[in-house]
């Protein structure tokens, strides 16, 4: 695009490119060991690095049994397939792709469901009218905030399906009750990839207190064979390696203060940018503690005096990532262009067009958020000229 503006020539204000996200990873000899020692043991897949990751994990999250596996939609897909449902799962349209696909995948149909404007998460007055004719449900924790799982389950009880969470993003995070997610619906699941809060390089957790279900996930993937060859259903390969469950525990150790500093990052990005008129943030539910997988803003143009687009064109001028999550929104991309919409989704709609996620790692630097929101003021501060200097650019 040609820039017309007169600063053109000006060099961007972070000289390196500041990264969306960052896996956090404290490369210590302690680690560098463990991985030696996995290298040297011959056993790379699913052996005790796993088991012991497993376990620190069940223990930090508070619930009876988890089970890693490869990824999470692996970890989705496998919890569908042994939940044996036939028929639709709603699903909010506002999330990830890999939401929709494990639904695909385990061989359900997607049905899309609206968000809450302000907590950005399954709104469980969208569900109860699709909740007839559903054999699940799947709710996201979106951006970390978790969703009203409470309620959900509610609803889901009223017709005897399952909840199931897509915890993904929401390792750290605590519903209003206190308990830590992971320990709701008939199972969560986490995703270990690095853009995630805590990562194993790749990764899934599938978390619950149902021990039959437990053990039939263990065998899930394991394609379905409890070790005899003799398949009992059809599963898949969704091992987790041992590097993976080496960077897991260790990463586990050193969680509690990543994700506490992760926090304060984000209630700075909110103290720092509430002022700025246009700018919205995530409604947290009252009580409940957020991971803070992403720091999502929702940009409202007329008020801000410049569109989502535009501010993340700005950004991008100054060397500063951003994303626009989750747009298009599931609904809206070419995948699922076939699958019939019969909710209104004009919220979810509203969020894809105004969303932006800012710069946001747990050892990310306070005075690169502080730059970022000053940043981010004086773009604001300057719209006018902006816009004249953009002068007739559709946006
Ligand atoms: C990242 C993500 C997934 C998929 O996780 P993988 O571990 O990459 O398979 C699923 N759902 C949501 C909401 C995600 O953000």
């Amino acid at each position: 695009m040609t820039d017309t503006t007169a600063d053109t020539a000006r060099p961007p204000r972070f000289p390196e490119l500041v990264p969306l996200t960052r896996p956090t990873v404290e490369a210590d000899a302690g680690l560098a060991s463990a991985i030696e020692g996995i290298l040297r043991s011959g056993m790379l897949t699913n052996g005790r690095h796993v088991r012991e990751f497993e376990e620190a994990a069940s223990d930090y999250l508070g619930v009876d049994h988890a089970v890693a596996v490869s990824n999470c939609t692996t970890g989705l897909m496998l919890v569908l397939r042994c939940l044996g449902l036939t028929g639709d799962v709603v699903v909010p349209s506002f999330t990830f792709m890999a939401s929709g696909h494990a639904i695909d995948w385990a061989g359900n149909g997607v049905r899309f469901a609206e968000s809450h404007a302000r907590t950005w998460t399954l709104d469980p007055d969208a569900v109860a009218p699709l909740i007839a004719r559903a054999a699940g449900v799947m709710a996201v924790h979106t951006f970390g905030a978790p969703c009203d799982a409470d309620r959900l389950q509610e609803l889901c009880d009223t017709r005897g399906i399952p909840l199931v969470l897509d915890a993904a993003h929401g390792f750290g995070s605590r519903y209003p009750d206190g308990v830590m997610v992971g320990g709701k619906g008939v199972a969560e699941v986490f995703s270990l990839s690095p853009t995630k809060t805590l990562s194993t390089g790749e990764g899934g957790l599938i978390t619950t207190n149902d021990a039959a279900l437990a053990a039939k996930l263990r065998t899930a993937r394991e394609y379905g064979n409890p070790g005899d060859y003799d398949s009992r259903f059809v599963g898949l390969n969704g091992r987790m390696t041992e590097v993976s469950g080496a960077l897991g525990g260790h990463a586990l150790k050193g969680f509690a203060r990543w994700i506490h500093l992760r926090r304060s990052l984000a209630e700075r990005y909110r103290t720092r940018l509430g002022g700025l008129p246009g700018l919205e943030f995530q409604e947290v539910p009252a009580g409940a503690v957020s991971s803070y997988k992403d720091l999502g803003v929702r940009v409202d143009g007329a008020r801000f005096g410049m569109t989502r687009d535009e501010l993340a064109e700005r950004l991008a001028r100054e060397n500063v990532s951003t994303r626009k999550y989750f747009s298009p929104a599931l609904h809206q991309q070419r995948a699922y262009r076939d699958v019939p919409v019969d909710a209104d989704l004009s919220v979810t709609e509203h969020l894809a067009a105004s969303m932006i996620t800012l710069p946001l790692y747990s050892h990310m630097p306070a005075r690169l958020v502080d730059e970022i929101c000053d940043l981010i003021g004086e773009l604001h501060a300057a719209r006018r000229s902006i816009q004249r200097g953009s002068g007739g650019r559709a946006s």
